[in-house]
């Protein structure tokens, strides 16, 4: 019996050994420690012995179970551990950034639009993108510049056919926001304009943001006071704001806004041309004849529009020279911002 436990032993320990997986160690467990395992069918053939011998064969089958006890302890602890490492290498996920790809920002115009909206959408304004191809109506007639009208000479216009544009201004969507919102009202419309003109100062497109405040009782103070908050929002606190007069068809009397420079804070420098002022936009008090066509009563409401390039603001911001770096789309120039 001796010889049969020694035998056992050595097979089970050979077994262990052989053993790849935690599984196939399980199953040479079960084989000889199990309950009708090897070693279990061994101790009821004790019943043969005498009883003298009994006691001394115990101790050995005890002494045989508790060394495989450790050595399938000792092999499951190791064939966890390297189970456990190949499944953690097999499903490694390099979580670090990716210098391959890096992830991409808003285009300087989109960020500049985003803060200018989100700016006047704080003041209670609504928010309007008309179509980009409008028709001569909307974007002349309804806005005071009726054909042969000497400022349609202002905008080169891209005609596409009949009464079909390319909107030059933005200002036909506010026609088309007075014909469904009566007063009081307050909306703004950034978006894309067209015009035929392509020189070093010019794009053919640019983006312009306009924006209408009508309710009773409107005038210059109420202008003046928002075009003070956004130039002291985007150019500083010390910033300055002046009125000079100007024309524009759909507004009257209409005014050049400048803001005081601040790079130079009124010294005179490049970018202001050494005036010290900077022109951001034009405005007004919105003509009678453009309420009056969009069914509002001149004498019982009045109100303000103005209107600027998104990329002028964006170039005064950013210090950017000359607007066609916007649309090079040059990667080395865009990553700066
Ligand atoms: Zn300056």
């Amino acid at each position: 019996m001796e010889e049969k436990i020694a035998k056992l032993t050595e097979n089970c320990t050979a077994e262990i050994s052989a053993a790849d997986s935690e599984s196939a160690l399980y199953a040479v467990r079960v084989k000889y420690l199990g309950k009708s395992g090897l070693i279990s069918e061994l101790m009821k053939g004790m019943r043969e012995l005498s009883p003298e011998m009994r006691p001394l064969m115990g101790k050995i089958v005890n002494e045989a179970r508790g060394k495989l006890e450790s050595l399938f302890a000792e092999k499951g602890k190791a064939l966890h551990e390297s189970e456990l490492a190949a499944r953690l290498a097999a499903e490694k996920i390099d979580i670090t950034i990716d210098k391959a790809h890096p992830v991409g920002k808003l285009h300087p115009l989109s960020a500049v639009r985003k803060r200018l909206v989100d700016f006047f959408v704080s003041m209670g304004f609504d928010v309007m993108e008309g179509p980009e191809v409008e028709t001569d109506y909307y974007n002349f007639e309804a806005l005071n510049v009726p054909k042969d009208h000497p400022a349609r000479d202002m905008q080169d216009t891209f005609f596409i056919g009949g009464n079909t544009l390319l909107r030059s201004q933005t200002s036909a969507a506010q026609i088309r926001y007075m014909e469904n919102h009566k007063p009081p009202l307050k909306m703004i419309s950034p978006g894309r304009v067209f015009r035929n003109d392509d020189d070093a100062t010019h794009s053919p497109v640019f983006h312009q943001l306009e924006g209408l405040v009508v309710d009773k009782g409107i005038t210059m103070c109420d202008l003046k006071g928002i075009l003070e908050s956004f130039a002291k929002h985007f150019f500083g606190q010390e910033t300055k704001v002046r009125f000079r007069p100007s024309y524009f068809p759909f507004t009257e009397p209409s005014v050049e806004v400048d803001v005081s420079c601040a790079i130079c804070h009124g010294k005179g420098c490049r970018i202001c041309k050494g005036t010290g002022w900077i022109e951001i936009l034009g405005a007004g008090i919105v003509n009678r004849k453009v309420l009056r066509t969009c069914d509002i009563d001149p004498d019982e409401y009045t109100g303000f529009a103005f209107g600027f390039g998104i990329d002028r603001i964006a170039n005064i911001i950013h210090g950017i020279p000359h607007i066609k770096l916007l649309y090079e789309n040059d990667i080395r120039f865009l990553k700066q911002f």
